[in-house]
């Protein structure tokens, strides 16, 4: 059993780590402001910290809870959101996660698994992605992404920090919530059961790789098992185009 800390732990992804770490026995505490995670997401056995990351109130969080290991999922995720304010991204993605990786040093953390993403890589057309693909970022939450992956790399040469970059494909599954702008697979399912016409953007064609919240999960509960360091890819590695995504929403 291991003292774990998950910031983001009340979002769409994170609860679901949550509720997977509470199940294996883990002692699992939660730091969230709640900016778009809900209470009612989070598992009842762990212990929230209702904190915004960027806080310097953040090391009495680990001070008080010394976590073993870091599961960094706090962030602003919305790609247009970052191009509308390009600082507050590079604060809640950047700055934020400078804060986390201090404290994870102070502390004696010996493991931070951090969310990435494959937006690290831009449009590359040479699919399937690959992690050795030089990264090419199209937006301020890519970059900040990217930017929060070197650092990690930083700490880990400089501190011996142990880490894992996950770089998570489209992911979808309950509790996604349908009013942001990733989950495409929520959004049309929303509109669908409210007898509304979905729009589709472009001619329909273009391809992505949706990968499942409990996969996800499975590959954080990897990484926090192996001492290795390292940046892996996270995704069923199979393209669905957005016509047949809705072709096969709509008859179910
Ligand atoms: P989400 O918005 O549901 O979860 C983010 C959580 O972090 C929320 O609970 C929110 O309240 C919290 N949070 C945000 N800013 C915070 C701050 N400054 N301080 C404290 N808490 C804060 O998003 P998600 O889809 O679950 O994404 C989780 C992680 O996975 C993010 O880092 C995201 O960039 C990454 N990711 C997601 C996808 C996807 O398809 N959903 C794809 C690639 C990467």
């Amino acid at each position: 059993m291991s003292k774990v800390l998950v910031t983001g732990g009340a979002g769409f992804i994170g609860s679901h780590l949550v509720d997977r770490l509470v199940e294996l026995g883990h002692q699992v505490v939660v730091v969230d402001n709640l900016s778009t995670g809900r209470l009612s997401n989070l598992n009842g056995f762990a212990k929230l910290y209702e904190m915004n990351i960027e806080d310097k109130k953040l090391a009495d969080v680990f001070d008080a809870e010394r976590p073993e290991i870091v599961f960094h999922m706090a962030a602003q995720i919305s790609v247009t959101a970052s191009f509308k304010d390009i600082i507050k991204d590079g604060n809640a993605n950047i700055i934020a996660s400078l804060n986390v990786l201090e404290q994870c040093v102070k502390f004696g953390v010996k493991k931070i698994i951090f969310s990435s993403s494959a937006a690290v890589y831009g449009d590359n057309p040479e699919l399937p992605l690959r992690e050795d693909h030089v990264p090419a970022p199209a937006s301020p939450y890519a970059i900040s992404k990217l930017t929060t992956e070197e650092y990690i790399k930083l700490f880990h040469k400089q501190h011996k920090l142990g880490y894992t970059i996950l770089r998570y494909a489209n992911v979808y599954g309950p509790r996604q919530t349908a009013d942001g702008e990733a989950g495409v697979i929520s959004i049309f399912i929303d509109r669908l059961l409210k007898g509304q016409q979905p729009t589709i953007t472009g001619d329909g064609n273009q391809t992505r790789d949706f990968v499942f919240v409990q996969d996800v999960v499975s590959a954080n509960v990897a990484a926090m098992n192996s001492d290795k360091s390292g940046i892996y890819n996270v995704s069923t590695n199979s393209q669905v185009k957005i016509n047949e995504l809705y072709s096969t929403l709509r008859q179910l």
